[in-house]
């Protein structure tokens, strides 16, 4: 049965992905966005675009008021680990201030399903093993912290409204649209990814290694790597499972890969050379992060469907490649 969505960020990287994903099984979405770090192109033409504020709590309710929703689905938010170090308070009142906003408007508005997206950025430096939910929480980053508060009142609010919410753990987003229909595009860029397929492309002279001191085997951060596509399938299952309770899920492919191996792997898939200069650490940067995702696959048959790093960096090369500019280049998505 088709049914009706608001998705906030839904012109952001992972929003937008999602966005595709509940259009493609036939729901109708609604974008709240402000396009500060969106881009208006990235919501596709058969979904509804409000610009707007989540700081704004006019505005919120203005839009909340337009249900009756299914659900809520929260990606709206500033999620850069390093500039968080730089401007922890920003961090901290922002996301935490627009969730809190937007949980109380959906609770005003009787919306019985959220679906935040949180981030493996709760757990801290957290050591060697794959992460369960159980895992201690303990934020390296005011990134971190600023989504765990968000955890938080999610929490407060299932218990004293009835708010049902799924927080859903990504571990890092990656990859892009089989299809071609979107992709990552941030400004200025600072993720590995697409980072390390513009030194390939020549399109910066080098990749920056931040850090080869860890202590893992080449010394350089582990991360798990998760295809876009699979996540934006979590998001829809999540909704599935929110009869009665809430749950939280930690999102990933439970493989680690290295900096060097994520270069290696860029080298492979688009067979160009990629120079590399090796820099100190990053602020804020746990050596490894790697998910336990077995949670999501019991409860609602959850499967990453793309488990090797290479065909996860082939969907982002392609895009990336056939947009130097990023959305830019893209003509203007009317909205419907
Ligand atoms: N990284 C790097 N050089 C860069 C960007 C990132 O070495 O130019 C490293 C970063 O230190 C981290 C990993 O790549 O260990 C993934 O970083 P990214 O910013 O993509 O995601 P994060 O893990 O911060 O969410």
């Amino acid at each position: 049965m088709s049914k009706r969505y608001l998705v906030t960020g839904g012109a952001g990287f992972v929003g937008s992905h999602v966005v595709l994903a509940l259009l493609d099984r036939g729901h109708e979405v609604v974008v709240f966005d402000n396009l500060s770090l969106g881009h208006r192109a990235a919501v596709p033409a058969a979904a509804l675009l409000i610009e707007g504020d989540l700081a704004d709590a006019k505005q919120v309710h203005q839009v909340l008021a337009q249900g009756p929703w299914d659900g809520v689905l929260h990606f709206a938010a500033i999620s850069l680990v390093g500039e968080s170090m730089k401007q922890p308070f920003r961090y901290l009142a922002d996301n935490p201030g627009n969730g809190i906003r937007l949980i109380e408007a959906c609770i005003q508005h009787r919306v019985k399903r959220f679906v935040l997206s949180s981030t493996a950025a709760v757990f801290g430096n957290a050591g060697g093993e794959p992460l369960t939910e159980q895992a201690v929480i303990d934020p390296g980053s005011p990134y971190g912290e600023s989504k765990h508060m968000i955890e938080r009142a999610l929490r407060w609010a299932d218990e004293c409204f009835d708010l049902r919410s799924a927080c859903l753990r990504y571990f890092n987003a990656a990859g892009a649209d089989a299809k071609g229909r979107a992709g990552e595009d941030h400004s200025p860029e600072t993720h590995l990814i697409p980072l390390v397929i513009d030194a390939a492309l020549g399109r910066r002279p080098e990749i920056a290694v931040f850090g080869t001191d860890y202590p893992t085997p080449d010394g350089t951060c582990i991360r798990d790597y998760i295809h876009v596509a699979d996540l934006a399938d979590a998001h829809i299952r999540a909704l599935g499972a929110l009869d009665g309770r809430s749950v939280t899920y930690n999102l990933g492919t439970g493989r680690g890969n290295s900096v060097m191996e994520v270069i290696r792997s860029v080298k492979r898939v688009g067979g160009r050379k990629v120079p590399v200069r090796l820099e100190g650490r990053r602020a804020g940067d746990p050596a490894m992060l790697v998910a336990a995702s077995g949670l999501i696959q019991s409860e609602t048959g959850w499967r990453p469907h793309y488990t090797a790093l290479d065909d996860i960096v082939r969907t982002a090369w392609a895009w990336r490649e056939a947009h130097p500019h990023g959305y830019n280049a893209l003509p203007v998505a009317v909205a419907a």
